[in-house]
């Protein structure tokens, strides 16, 4: 050994030399294998009641969204991407846990006034995508709404995220007035004083960055979930002069607040470039649930946050990773915020069939077309205990609607925009798809607590029709 390694090392110089060289390339090569091995960095961006052509991805074209539209153009655009709920909070339990929130209770909003108790939200024993990223080794955060439990023995650091910076309630004004235990801004359960903070959105976009930072060298998670463009309608000024060829008051404030997000998506991807680890970050994005009724554009779709025509649960929603999915796609097939949780997982080197709970599936091996077919055969949504439902199953689609107080079937291939009710002539249609609900609604709980959604469907659907019958002719009125 000796008498080889001096001969080597005195007769050899050239060897030596070329033995340096490979094993800088092996090294290269190696590195370069950990690199391809190394668990990407995973940044979901949830933004509250936005429209599905509120973004310039799905044809929007009134609200500057050009940062976000980049970061859809960099990756999969899902044409037909669905949350489980039309509105804000069982949406989000749904989208955290990968399954149907009515599995456990969870279909309506919490009572919004004062802190509920720990019984009211979603449970500790629900597992959610940040508890299941931890366990791969990811540092977690949450920043922005929260939404799923309001009692501090429901918060985000005891869901899972080691780091917490946002409110705990459903909406809160956006310049950080505290009102209430539902409407503070929190870091790690501590108060933020009002002083601290500026522009609640430009604030989840600093902290975002400052996570970032400090957490370059880990995997980590950050659902990062805005408020805007969920009412009150406030906004900065650098944010209303990007709106300001809006001449509508209200689709220009609602825009600036849609253009805020946007602005903070654009620092947060030049945060990723500047730190060279772009390229392994996935980024969702998507609503949690359809445009709100006013000022959203949900065209050409039906229907708004609230309803389960596909204006309230069809959002826009993309993913990129440059470094794991080819760039410039549209998916068709449906997918739903359910799947985040088992693509991600399994993305993060888990194994999504362990996790015996999840309604959702992985969209990896459709994306890379590794197999063919659709991710779902049927897709089910349920408000509150079934006051309203519907269920996808392939190209048909069937609605009781609380709002036109009938059940609706339409026929998406060739009615996307759930114009004609065919409910009428396809009655085994209606049948077989009503047998499918009871099925599925079988192995759900009742909810666990209620909301004022009846009262409000009713509410708008009465004043919709007075509105409609007070502008025909007064001899009409009179008939
Ligand atoms: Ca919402």
């Amino acid at each position: 050994m000796f008498n080889a390694f001096k001969t080597f090392s005195v007769l050899s110089p050239l060897a030596f030399i070329a033995f340096l060289s490979t094993s800088f390339l092996l090294k290269n090569s190696i590195k370069q294998t950990d690199t391809n091995k190394v668990k990407p960095n995973i940044i979901i961006v949830l933004t509250d009641d936005q429209g599905w052509a509120d973004v310039g991805f799905n044809g929007g074209s009134d609200i500057p969204t050009h940062n976000l539209d980049r970061i859809a153009k960099e990756g999969v655009v899902f044409s037909n991407g669905y949350v489980s709920h039309p509105y804000c909070s069982p949406s989000r339990a749904g989208l955290l846990t990968g399954r149907y929130q009515a599995r456990f209770g969870h279909d309506c909003n919490m009572p919004y006034h004062g802190e509920n108790d720990e019984t009211i939200g979603t449970p500790l024993s629900e597992k959610m995508i940040s508890e299941a990223l931890k366990e791969q080794g990811y540092i977690t955060s949450a920043i922005g709404k929260w939404h799923v439990g309001d009692h501090p023995k429901l918060h985000p650091t005891e869901q899972g995220f080691d780091y917490w910076f946002g409110f705990p309630g459903g909406g809160m004004n956006y310049w950080g007035i505290p009102d209430g235990p539902l409407k503070t801004i929190y870091k790690n359960g501590v108060e933020v004083s009002q002083e601290e903070l500026s522009y609640l959105t430009d604030d989840f976009t600093n902290e975002a960055i400052t996570f970032i930072n400090e957490n370059k060298n880990k995997p980590f998670f950050m659902y990062l979930a805005y408020n805007a463009p969920h009412a009150p309608d406030h906004a900065t000024k650098q944010y209303l002069d990007n709106t300001k060829h809006i001449e509508y008051a209200g689709r220009s404030i609602y825009g600036a607040m849609v253009n805020g997000v946007d602005v903070g998506l654009g620092k947060i991807d030049s945060t990723l470039t500047a730190l060279s680890i772009k390229d392994n970050t996935i980024i969702v994005f998507l609503s949690d649930n359809g445009g709100r009724v006013e000022h959203a554009d949900n065209r050409p779709n039906r229907g708004h946050k609230g309803m389960l025509f596909e204006g309230g649960i069809k959002v826009p929603f993309c993913m990129s990773w440059p470094a794991g999915l080819s760039g410039e796609q549209t998916y068709a097939h449906p997918v739903s915020s359910l799947d985040l949780f088992p693509t991600l997982l399994n993305i993060a080197g888990g194994d999504a069939k362990l996790e015996k709970q999840l309604d959702g599936i992985d969209l990896m091996p459709y994306l890379e077309n590794k197999v063919d077919g659709k991710p779902h055969e049927l897709l089910f949504w349920r408000s509150s205990g079934g006051f309203e439902y519907a269920i996808r199953k392939g190209g048909f689609k069937l609605y009781k609607s609380a709002y036109k107080n009938k059940t609706l079937l339409f026929d998406l291939e060739n009615d996307p925009l759930e114009r004609h009710d065919i409910a009428s002539f396809n009655s085994d249609i209606v049948q077989s798809l009503e047998a499918e609900y009871t099925k599925w609604n079988s192995k759900n709980i009742a909810p666990r607590w209620f909301d004022p959604h009846e009262k409000n469907v009713i509410k708008e659907e009465t004043k919709f029709k007075n509105k409609r019958a007070n502008s025909l002719s007064p001899k009409l009125k009179k008939g």
